[in-house]
């Protein structure tokens, strides 16, 4: 038999005759679920979070191996405003929970034929160097560097900081103005064809294609528009929290226990209890518990699949690209590396073709980018003394049953082999402990589509309108945050997506 419960906690007293609160329920402790459900505690509703592994955080999670620490996923902070905001709304001070530094090296970039390149964070540094290094005029660099700077300030209050799906987006002075500078937005090319508009030397085209990456997104496909992301971070920086990235979904979870939201761990929502067109609670455990206000933040397939079971909506969905998926391997690695930094990028000698096999042929390519992460660098305590610790990361396609052993023994054979090659090293040799990650991991551990990094790729130039909106036209009290949903994945994306959700909810 079930049982019905009202809800397992409220923070407020009401022993002074107050109304009592409004009840929401957040599925999922992702970090749009924990932000989500901050915002909604701090609009006075007493909030429940149902989490189905035992720890907070989804894709934000750590994993400690001999006396090496890693992070399991994200390793690049941008815009730390939006989470220090979510300590201001509840009046508390951000630094007791959690600081970060900004970083002055972005990144290091190596290639096969022997070029390396240092990006400064400042970006008159980064013009001036990258002028030197790739043999071009410093004024074509500021020029893209300005329009990306331009494209993001036409594009942001629509496309990030607002509902796509509702008509009062769009009656407002920033959408005309975006309108009005559409021809600005390169909107009907890739953004490699953007790149080498503006760059004849094909070392600096691969450096700014690069960041079609960082929404898992192809460079060869995605519309130029998404040149605006080196804006974040040669404008507005990269950042590293103070005891690494799972910082950010740690102290959130405090802040949120802080402030009365109650979480429930080992918690999978089996059902959503949909009443006349409306959510009403939902079924865990199978106990149904009564809500005001549901929030998701389940990966829309998964939801789809196996909380709703709507065959349609699966349907829709199916017709979007997942974004790109990604082979992991944690090494504690026994000596220090002078010429890395936290952020280390060994190009493809063919980019091109890497992005034609995870995206076309959907398997791995033999000479894979690889992007080594040290975290160690600036937190000593992340690898015994003149140790490192190293997550190496490749991009792969998304989960379609591949075998991931196989696939896991040849790529780090690959991998090995280009980094021997380029920092002229024998790594192996290095390596004292050893974890990884694949993309069927990844799907089974968030249950994220596909192993899907970003929800649905950005592929195609109608993306953003294509993904799954912030709420459901056809049920009440029903809402969405999170990489699969509007405005897509990536951590600062991700808490935008809560902040849009939970405003429909309130306003
Ligand atoms: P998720 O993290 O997807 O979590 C969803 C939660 O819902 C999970 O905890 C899951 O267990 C829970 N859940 C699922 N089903 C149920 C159910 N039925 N009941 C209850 N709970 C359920 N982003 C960046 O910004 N920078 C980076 O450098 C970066 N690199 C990445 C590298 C890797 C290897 C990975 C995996 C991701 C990376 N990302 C990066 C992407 C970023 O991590 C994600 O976009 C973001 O963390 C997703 O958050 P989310 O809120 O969508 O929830």
């Amino acid at each position: 038999m079930e049982n019905v419960l009202e809800c397992y906690y409220h923070p407020i007293d009401f022993s002074n005759n107050m109304t009592k609160p409004l009840k929401a329920v957040v599925l999922g402790s992702g970090i749009a679920g924990i932000a989500a459900s901050i915002r909604l505690a701090n609009k006075g509703y007493a909030v429940t979070v149902f989490e189905k592994n035992n720890y907070t955080g989804g894709k934000i999670h750590a994993l400690n191996q001999e006396k090496y620490r890693f992070d399991l996923g994200p390793s690049l902070f941008t815009m730390p405003h939006l989470v220090e905001e979510l300590f201001t709304l509840s009046n508390r001070e951000a630094k007791s929970y959690f600081e970060y530094k900004k970083k002055e090296v972005i990144c290091n970039y190596f290639w096969e034929d022997g070029l390396k390149f240092k990006a400064y964070s400042d970006p008159e540094k980064f013009i001036s160097k990258a002028s030197q290094t790739f043999n071009t005029d410093a004024c074509s660099i500021r020029n893209y560097i300005k329009r990306n700077k331009k494209k993001y300030e036409l594009t942001s209050t629509i496309f990030l900081e607002k509902s796509l799906h509702k008509y009062k987006s769009y009656l407002n002075k920033s959408t005309l103005k975006a309108l009005l500078g559409l021809n600005q937005l390169d909107l009907n090319k890739t953004l490699h064809e953007v790149n080498t508009v503006f760059f004849k030397d094909p070392h600096l085209v691969q450096l700014f294609n690069r960041f079609a990456t960082y929404n898992g997104s192809s460079p060869y496909k995605t519309p130029g528009l998404l040149s605006l992301i080196p804006h974040l971070e040669m404008n507005l920086g990269t950042y590293i929290p103070k005891g690494g990235m799972h910082q950010i979904s740690q102290s959130l979870t405090k802040l949120a226990k802080d402030i009365g939201v109650h979480f429930e761990m080992n918690a999978a929502v089996e059902e959503i209890i949909i009443k006349n067109k409306k959510a009403s609670g939902v079924k865990v455990n199978n106990n149904v518990i009564k809500a005001d206000v549901v929030v998701s933040n389940i990966d829309v397939h998964s939801l789809y699949n196996s909380v709703l079971q709507d065959t349609k909506e699966i349907k829709k969905l199916e017709r979007q690209e997942p974004s790109s998926s990604a082979v992991v391997f944690y090494w504690g690695i026994n000596t220090c590396f002078e010429e890395l930094d936290l952020h280390n990028i060994l190009f493809s000698d063919n980019y091109e073709e890497e992005f034609q096999h995870i995206f076309e042929e959907k398997i791995m390519y033999d000479d894979p980018t690889v992007y080594i992460n040290i975290s160690s660098k600036d937190c000593p305590d992340d690898a015994p003394k003149g140790g490192e610790n190293w997550f190496v990361m490749v991009n792969a396609p998304s989960n379609n049953e591949q075998d991931w052993s196989a696939e896991i023994t040849k790529v780090k054979k690959a991998v090995i082999k280009k980094i021997n090659r380029i920092l002229k090293t024998d790594i192996e040799k290095h390596i004292v402990c050893e974890s990884s990650l694949t993309p069927a991991e990844i799907e089974s551990n968030t249950a994220s589509y596909k192993g899907a990094l970003y929800g649905s790729s950005s592929n195609d130039k109608f993306s953003a309108f294509l993904r799954h909106p912030n709420f459901k036209s056809d049920i009440d009290n029903l809402y969405f945050c999170g990489g699969s949903v509007h405005p897509g994945g990536g951590i600062p994306l991700c808490l935008l997506s809560a902040k849009i959700a939970t405003d429909l909810i309130t306003s």
